[in-house]
This record gives C-alpha cells, structure tokens and sequence, in this order.
C-alpha cells in the first residue's frame, strides 16, 4: 500500500444536520420552468446540493452560535458592536469601523462620500453591486485588470493583479482628478476568485502615494487571497494567513466587507478605514440607510458571531480545507475533461460555458441555459456569470459582451462534504455528454437594475 500521497479532511465534525429533500427529474424540469430558467428563482427546498453562491449560506461554528447568545441587542453601543470593531483592528487592521447590513450597504456609503458626478473608479474587475454603487453616484467604473485575469485558459498565478499601465492610461485620458479612490478586490470574484499578489498590492500602494489617490480594499475574500500568497507567493511560505491578512489589509486605506462570505456570518458588512474625517462622514450616511453607527443595521448577536467568525476565518487549517475542497472538486471536473477556468479559484469552480455549449450563440445566453440544465440533471444548483450577470452599458444601452461565458460552482464554508462534491462532478460531466439537447435563451423579463437575480427567461424554439 503507497501512503506517500496522504489524504486531508475537514479540521471539524458534524454537530447538527439538515435534511435535503431529494426531488425527481420531472419534478425539477417543472421547477425551472416555473423559475423561469434562473436559478435565483427557484425555491431552496427544491435544491440538493446548493452552490449558488458562497454568500452568507456557510455553517457557523459552536463558539459563533454561542456569542449569538451573548448578544447585547441596545439600540446605541452594544457591547458586540465594540467587540467587532476592536476584532477589526487586530486582525484587519482598520481603526474605525461602521457596521452595514451587508456588503453593498458598505459600498453605497462608500461611493456616495467619495464619487463625484462624472467620476472614474478603476478596479481590477468589476463586481456586480460595486459598480452598480459607483455608477448610482455618478461614476464610470474602469477595468484595470491585467489581461490574463479574461483568458479562462492562462496559468498565471495572480489573475486579479492590477496592471498599473492601465492606471497611467486612465490618468493620461480623463485627469488624476477625476479619479477619487482605486477600488482592489482580494481574490477577485468575477475573474474566477483568483487572487492579487503582496507585490503587486504593494507596487499599486506606491502608485497610489505618488497619484495621492486613495485606494479602498473590497476585502469580502482576504483570508482566501492570503492562502494563494502564503503558497505562491515567494517570502510568504512561512507567514500565517492571519499575518498576510494584515499585511494586505495595511496596504489600504479604506475597506468594503461583505462578511457573509470569507468571515463565516450569514449575515453582515462593515465599511472599515484610517481617515477620522472619512469616518465622519460614513457615520453621518449610515443613520440615513442603514441604522446607528454602532449597529448599522445588524443585531448585537449578529455582531458578537461576526468578531468570531473573524478570528476563525484566518486560522490555517480552515483555510487550506475551504480551498482545498474547492480544488478537489476542480481537480475531479478537470480529469473527467470538463473545461473550467484555470488556475482553481479560491471560493468556486467557474464552468466554461462557451466551450461545453459551442452551438450557443452569447446572445443566447449559454451560461443561463447550462446553469438551469444542470439543475435538472441531479438539483445542483448554480448561477450565471456571463452576458446576463454583465448587464447593459448605461449609456448605450447594449448588452455587454463579457469574453468570460461562466457558470459559477459556489461552495459554501463548511457546509458540503466531499461526496457532494463527487456527485457534483459527475453531474457536470453527464450534463456535458448530452449538452447538445441544451437549447438557448431569451428574455422573458428583464428587470433595470442588477438583472440576473430576477430575470425570466424561456427557451429558443429549435
Ligand atoms: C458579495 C460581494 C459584494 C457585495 O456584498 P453583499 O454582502 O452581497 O451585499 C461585494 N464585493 C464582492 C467581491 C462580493 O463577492
């Protein structure tokens, strides 16, 4: 027997279950129709195995569940509250922390303080509800992204870098002046969850000094972005992820979060940064949209389960099984020769949907039409990354063409084991087999804002 290639498990056991529901191939073809072929419309109960996303779906631990007990629920200063904004501080490194309902709430804040009419935001990708923040205060957002981070096939290990020559080009173009803060997302969502480097953060940092433009951090995938450097990056190998978090954290001087996803709560944000007179005024806005500065639309429990979830999301072994469970899953997909984008993501197995659906035209949306059949084949569901998640040009009005035609495998935090994972697999490669059955899309409805989470589609007549 060879045991040189020892296997790893989950750094956790199994305390309270939930049961699925298991459902029949009829039963779901009539769900997704009535769901209008989105995935976001079906009913959860109707789901076996729910990769939707990774956003606020993940298990919280005995020690969370117990701070939720703990919860002092005041209406001004709660205890949990200080607790939060103290774990803040020592693990990210933020001085002054506002609690927001969730990530977007921080962003909205963010963009109505900072963005003037006419604006232009760079950041390396967009994200969905960010841009949709800026675009509201009166900004255009401007991709600089390296190039690498839009081909599903290159290897490079750092697809979010920023590529500082697209910085220089936007300032040679519109004026430094028009450009109030650089806006860096850690693990890049909408690229794949793929990661920035320290050096590159740190070249950006120095870019931003000498420009003296601000540079915000979406940090809602930090800890997972400290993985890739702590394996990939040459200096890192011995660092901690709690350390690497920090490090990438004070490289910045203003963060969004979007705490359902890397730190463990299902539910909560913060808007976090060094600048008082910042601080100021996010804590003027957030009694506007959100609650008082010192709850901001979470409960005090809600508080308390976050500053642990903080402190557990940066522990090594959680984090080399939540990225590691994600590249099982990608290794198996890869071996069964299904196309994914390269290299595995930190939160998600991005499925390549042009390339399983050839005979799909982009405007008949192949990632939609993959995404509702895969949920037919055996209740996994996932969502759309592509032309529908990419929206209209607010201007022109048509659609964009993003080059990334995705379907997203989410994997929430401790929450599936490795046999889900094995169904999942060879639900893909099964759908793929018979992806000739798979027939386009078009709109049915099509709402104005953030349009892939309730839009209806039905298929095209072949
Ligand atoms: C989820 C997410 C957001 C928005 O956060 P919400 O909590 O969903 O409002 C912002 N940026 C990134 C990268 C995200 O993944």
């Amino acid at each position: 027997m060879n045991i040189s290639n020892r296997s790893w498990a989950e750094p956790y056991k199994i305390k309270m279950v939930e049961p699925l529901k298991m459902t029949t191939r009829a039963e779901r073809q009539a769900a997704i129709a009535e769901a209008g072929y989105n995935t976001f419309l079906l009913k959860s109960e109707d789901v076996y195995i729910d990769l939707l996303t990774d956003s606020g779906c993940g298990a919280m631990s005995d020690r969370q569940w117990a701070g939720m007990m703990a919860g002092d629920e005041a209406y001004a200063g709660s205890a949990n509250y200080y607790h939060m904004r103290d774990t803040v501080e020592e693990y990210y490194s933020y001085k002054h922390t506002v609690p927001t309902h969730q990530g977007r709430g921080a962003e909205n804040i963010l963009s109505q303080i900072l963005i003037s009419q006419g604006d232009y935001v760079p950041g390396n990708m967009y994200f969905t509800t960010t841009r949709l923040h800026q675009e509201l205060a009166g900004a255009t957002f401007v991709d600089i992204i390296i190039d690498e981070a839009h081909d599903p096939a290159s290897m490079h290990p750092f697809k979010g870098n920023v590529d500082l020559a697209k910085l220089d080009a936007l300032v040679a173009d519109v004026g430094v002046e028009k450009i109030p803060y650089v806006c860096v997302a850690t693990c890049v969502n909408m690229a794949g969850g793929q990661p920035i480097s320290m050096a590159n953060l740190r070249a950006l940092r120095s870019w931003c000094d000498k420009h003296k433009v601000r540079l915000v951090h979406d940090m809602t995938r930090v800890a997972e972005n400290a993985y890739f450097i702590q394996s990939r990056e040459e200096g890192y190998g011995d660092k901690s992820i709690r350390e690497i978090v920090y490090e990438l954290c004070s490289l910045t001087d203003a963060a969004t979060m979007s705490s359902k996803k890397d730190a463990l709560v299902n539910i909560g944000g913060f808007l976090a940064m060094n600048d008082a007179e910042l601080y100021e005024k996010a804590c003027n806005l957030v009694v506007v949209y959100e609650g008082l500065h010192t709850y901001g639309g979470m409960a005090g429990r809600d508080m308390e389960a976050l500053a642990v979830g903080i402190t557990e999301s940066v522990k090594d072994d959680h984090i080399r099984a939540r990225v590691g469970q994600v590249e099982y899953l990608g290794e198996k997909l890869k071996a069964m020769g299904v196309p994914i984008v390269n290299p595995i993501g930190g939160h998600a197995i991005f499925l390549d949907a042009r390339a399983i659906l050839p005979n799909i035209p982009q405007d008949h949306f192949p990632a939609q039409a993959l995404s509702a059949a895969l949920y037919v084949d055996a209740g996994v569901r996932s969502m759309e990354r592509g032309v529908i998640s990419a929206g209209r040009n607010k201007d022109t009005g048509e659609n964009f063409m993003p080059k990334l035609e995705l379907v997203r495998l989410t994997l929430p935090r401790r929450v599936y084991t490795q046999a889900h994972m094995d169904v999942v697999a060879e639900s893909v490669c099964q759908v793929m087999i018979r992806a000739d059955e798979i027939s386009g899309l078009k709109f049915a409805y099509e709402p104005e804002y953030l349009r892939f989470f309730r839009a209806r589609f039905a298929p095209i007549e072949r």
